[in-house]
Formats: structure tokens, sequence, C-alpha cells
């Protein structure tokens, strides 16, 4: 399988990396840890791609993007993915937000949201699941009641990603008395409306990942509704497809193994042929995540929002996630505890097997991927 995207990728690749090289430090794993730097070398590094045109590279121009293509964005993602996502919470603002203002928002939501995204400057949550609706989302309970021209919103939010630090939420919210999918409506909200409490859930992903958001009669206006009262379905299912095929790990997974690869070379015949079989096999896993990807990604240049095939990269990606993780871990052993120069290496590695075990549940369980596939293929009675 030829995975070459051509010339121009090849191009836009080294110049990403650059760029890597000399803003993010070598030891980076994201911006989410116990240290506040790491949050400002994302956001610094943010801006710093949308002053080179590069954050929304394939957005169109009107909307402060740089008029790519969906492969260019692609490109983009796996160095960010490949090197820990130095982009820190912002990757959700380009890869779903922002198109989901794109094709459901009122022009006056355009413009307010669209140029600040492109420009690296707001980060985003997603407001979806509940304690009683993660994967049954359709039986979220947060209400939106009518109160004159707007919303008054109660409930809550829980596992809502980087909502400690976000300044704006995509939330889904029922008005009315529509059942099931059909109440289902979503609003754009600031994050310092009053009302609106943050709790941070302790992980082993960190202090600043996880949080549980509390609503209290929160007011907000009419033109807080994205894509209509009543159509939040639609919008989630856009956003999913959208984020299920936007996290390249896979990136990451042969970046991580290729780099071990090389750090054990001179030990490498002393590990169990079995561990080498291993390897070898995660990496087809890996390679075979990144041809759904790449599928999903095709679909999506041409104007599609494929969610059975964004759930089929979703799968593959998060299984060799897992995969990568578990053969990364039996290589390094007990070498994982020393430092000098593998050090960064193996911190990466202790990184990537934490965030890998999450990763069949985030953004939807890998039993709800595979339902989204067997009814695509079965019918709705699978
Ligand atoms: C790292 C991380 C980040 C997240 N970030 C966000 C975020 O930013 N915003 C947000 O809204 N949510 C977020 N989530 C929540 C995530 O979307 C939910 O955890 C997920 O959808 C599962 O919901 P649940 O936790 O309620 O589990 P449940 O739905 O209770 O599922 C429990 C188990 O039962 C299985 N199960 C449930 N129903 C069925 C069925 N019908 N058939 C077969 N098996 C079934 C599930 O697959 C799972 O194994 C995040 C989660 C994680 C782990």
């Amino acid at each position: 399988m030829d995975f070459d995207l051509g010339e121009q990728a090849a191009t836009l690749r080294t110049r990403l990396r650059a760029l890597i090289a000399t803003a993010i430090p070598e030891d980076y794993l994201g911006a989410f840890t116990n240290d506040p730097a790491d949050l400002d070398v994302a956001q610094q590094f943010c801006q710093r791609l949308a002053h080179e045109g590069l954050l929304t590279i394939a957005w169109p121009t009107r909307y402060g993007g740089g008029g790519g293509s969906m492969w260019d964005q692609t490109v983009v993602r796996e160095e960010m993915w490949a090197h820990h996502e130095p982009r820190g919470a912002q990757y959700m603002g380009l890869n779903w937000v922002g198109p989901a203002i794109m094709a459901y928002g009122t022009e006056a939501q355009k413009q307010q949201h669209l140029s600040a995204i492109a420009a690296g400057t707001v980060i985003w949550c997603q407001g979806f699941s509940e304690p009683d609706a993660g994967s049954d989302l359709a039986s979220l309970t947060t209400r939106a009641s009518v109160d004159g021209d707007g919303y008054r919103i109660s409930g809550q939010k829980i596992w809502t990603s980087y909502a400690g630090m976000a300044q704006w939420c995509v939330l889904a919210a029922r008005v009315g008395s529509g059942e099931r999918h059909e109440g289902i409506t979503m609003f754009l909200l600031p994050m310092d409306a009053p009302g609106i409490t943050v709790r941070p859930i302790r992980s082993m992903l960190g202090y600043h990942h996880l949080n549980e958001v509390f609503f209290d009669d929160v007011a907000v206006g009419p033109d807080a509704v994205l894509g209509g009262v009543g159509e939040g379905w639609a919008v989630i299912r856009q956003a999913l497809a959208h984020e299920r095929v936007g996290i390249a790990r896979y990136a990451r997974c042969e970046r991580l193994l290729s780099a071990l690869g090389a750090a054990l070379a001179p030990h490498w015949h002393d590990l169990p042929a079995s561990l080498q079989g291993q390897w070898a096999k995660a990496l087809v896993q890996v390679r075979v995540a990144r041809l759904l990807a790449y599928r999903t990604v095709h679909a999506q240049a041409t104007g599609e929002v494929p969610d059975v095939l964004a759930s089929s990269a979703r799968i593959a990606v998060t299984q060799c996630d897992q995969a990568v993780a578990e053969v990364l871990c039996q290589a390094v052993e007990e070498r994982a505890l020393e430092a000098g120069p593998t050090a960064p290496l193996y911190g990466a590695i202790e990184d990537h097997w934490r965030y890998a075990q999450a990763a069949t549940v985030a953004s939807g369980t890998i039993e709800v991927q595979r339902m989204i596939v067997a009814k695509a293929l079965l019918g709705p009675r699978a």
C-alpha cells in the first residue's frame, strides 16, 4: 500500500516538523500535564500555526482558513498527533467545532466564532455526555427552558474534556417536550456565563483533562442556538464523525514504534521472538488504521460526512493504539525507569499507554462504533 500523499504533502510535513522542532520542547507530552507552562506552549504554538496559515489550513479563506484541501489538513493532524498534539485542546475547534458552525451556524455565529478559532486564540469544549447518558446520548436530560425569547439551561455534563480551560462550549440540551433525538438542541455557550460550575475529575489522564460541568439556570439568548431548535442530533452526528477521524493517534503509534526500534537496535536480537512478532503485527495494525482514516478523508474531501467510515477508522485507531501501547511497554520493561538520552522516549511511551486505555471509550465506545458499522451493513434491526 502506497501512503505517499505527494510532493506538496512532503513539503508541508517538512515545514511542520521544522516548526515543531523549534517551538516544542523535545520531552513535551501535551498541554494537560500538571505544569501550566505546557498549556502556554500549546497556546503560543497555535498562534504561530495560525500566523503561518497552518492552523486551519483546509478552511475556506473567507472564514480565516488557508483554502487548502482535506489532505493538507490530514498532514497537519498527523504531524501534530505524532508529536503529542502540541495544539492542545484547540484541535477540537478546527476539527469539528468550526465545521459544525460552518454547516449549521447563522452568519452572525460564523462571524463571531470562526475567525477566533482560525486565529488560535480560543478553546472549546464538548458538553454532550451526562452521568446517565453516554452511549445512549439521546437520553440526555439537561434542559433548556424557554424564557422570553431566550432559554434557561439546567443540568449536568460529565467527562467534559478541557472544560476548565475552555472559553466556549458546544452544549447538547433538551428543549420542549420532544423525546429522544427529537428534543435535542445545540447551544454555543460562553463558559464564564453565570451559573456554570466546572469541577475537575482526577484521572490517569491528569488533573486538567476531564471535568464535570454543572449548569444552574444559565441564561442564554436565542442567538446561542446552533442549527435550529430540536435539530441538534444532526449536528451531533456530524460533529462526532469529524471528531472520530480527526484524532490521528496512528501517526503517534508509528513514530513511537519506529523510535523505539531505533533505540533498541543494539538489543533487538535479545528481545523474545514473540515480542518482535508483536511489534511487526502492531505496525500492520497502524497501517490498517491509517488506510481506514484515509478512506474517510477521501469521502470528506468530496463533501460527505460518512459516520460509518469514521466509526470503522475509529475502531482501527483505538485498537492499534492499545496494541502498540502493550508492545512498547513490554519491549521497554524496567528500562522505562532509566534516566539518560532515552528518557524522553520512555516518558512518551508511558504517556501513550495511559491515553490508549481511554481511547476505546472516548468519542463513543468501541462497542458503539461497532454497532454503527453493523447497522449500516445489516440494517437498523441489527
Ligand atoms: C478520555 C475521555 C474524554 C472524553 N471527553 C468527552 C468530552 O469532551 N465531552 C463529552 O461529552 N464526553 C466525553 N467523554 C465521554 C465519552 O463520550 C463517554 O464516556 C462514552 O460515550 C461512554 O459513555 P459512558 O461513560 O456513559 O459509558 P456507558 O454508556 O455507561 O457504557 C458502559 C459500557 O457499556 C457498553 N454499552 C453501553 N450501551 C451498550 C449497548 N447498547 N450495546 C453494547 N454495549 C453497550 C459501553 O460500550 C461501555 O463499555 C470522554 C470520555 C473519555 C474516556
